[in-house]
């Protein structure tokens, strides 16, 4: 100990010693971490949630006949690592039966396309392709209702609005799905439609909706606002009850000892310190 310091300076110095042993920040670091990781993990869950899937694309093939094997063949030839899309939905041209839908290797892992040139989009948006060129060719009755309840099973899964169903045209240079394909027929056709698709095709179809790994149970921004504030207020109610439990011990042990050495409560060490620096001003 430095001799040539006052004992109002050696009192001072304990006091600040020992309300630092107790200050909250400092004592609970545990709690203090799950609370951080709450606020971190909401606010991941709310980006992921809105970064991700928040539209649907469309596009056909422009080709007469394709499904998901050839389509695959196709662009991996031109480097891709799978089809350029989440999913794909048959016109019966091939061995796939009409109206299969077929997930991708994307769409089972829900990583990125790369459908169109516009990174952000393939990011966001899940990307249906539909074979058929509807450029040169109208689409073909028995086509919509099965075209609308595809959608309307993703739109379900994914929560996305009909304002949010856009042709790859919308998002880039291209006559992507064609000319026959218009966005006033599309909606009309998903809004009316739906349950008009046979129902083996519709079965199929929400089976492989629901093959993607977050079936179901895709966090939603309030989910993940909730689980968020859930873990907060739970380290939170933690570090209030171990503080007040301490300030408890602490008054009591200050009742036990005459010199009030024995608190640490910052609260009591202010009251302490104003009175020594009240007695400084005195002395
Ligand atoms: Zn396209």
């Amino acid at each position: 100990m430095d001799r040539n310091i006052s004992i109002g300076e050696f009192h001072r110095r304990l006091l600040e010693e020992k309300s630092k042993a107790c200050c909250p920040v400092k004592k609970y670091k545990l709690l203090w971490l799950i609370a951080a990781l709450a606020v971190i993990i909401a606010f991941a869950m709310t980006w992921f949630q809105e970064a991700r899937f928040n539209c649907i694309i469309i596009h056909h093939t422009a080709s007469k006949t394709d499904n998901y094997a050839s389509i695959k063949r196709y662009h991996k030839k031109k480097g891709l690592r799978d089809a350029a899309y989440h999913l794909v939905l048959s016109n019966g041209s091939t061995d796939i039966p009409l109206g299969n839908l077929e997930p991708t290797g994307r769409y089972l892992a829900l990583t990125h396309a790369m459908a169109v040139r516009d990174v952000k989009y393939n990011l966001t948006g899940l990307h249906l392709c539909i074979v058929g060129n509807y450029e040169t060719n109208e689409v073909p009755g028995y086509m919509k209702p099965v075209i609308a309840h595809a959608v309307r099973a993703l739109q379900n899964k994914f929560g996305i609005p009909d304002d949010r169903l856009f042709f790859h045209r919308d998002v880039g240079k291209t006559k992507c799905p064609g000319k026959y394909f218009t966005k006033k027929d599309f909606l009309y056709w998903v809004r009316t439609m739906a349950d008009q698709c046979p129902a083996s095709i519709a079965a199929q179809q929400n089976e492989a909706v629901a093959a993607a790994p977050l079936s179901g149970g895709m966090v939603t921004i309030q989910q993940g606002i909730v689980m968020g504030a859930a873990l907060l207020f739970f380290a939170l109610g933690w570090i209030a009850f171990f503080h007040i439990l301490s300030v408890f011990r602490q008054s009591k042990a200050l009742k036990e000892s005459k010199t009030g050495a024995g608190h640490c409560h910052p609260l009591l060490v202010g009251i302490t310190l104003t009175s020594f620096n009240g007695m400084g001003a005195k002395g």
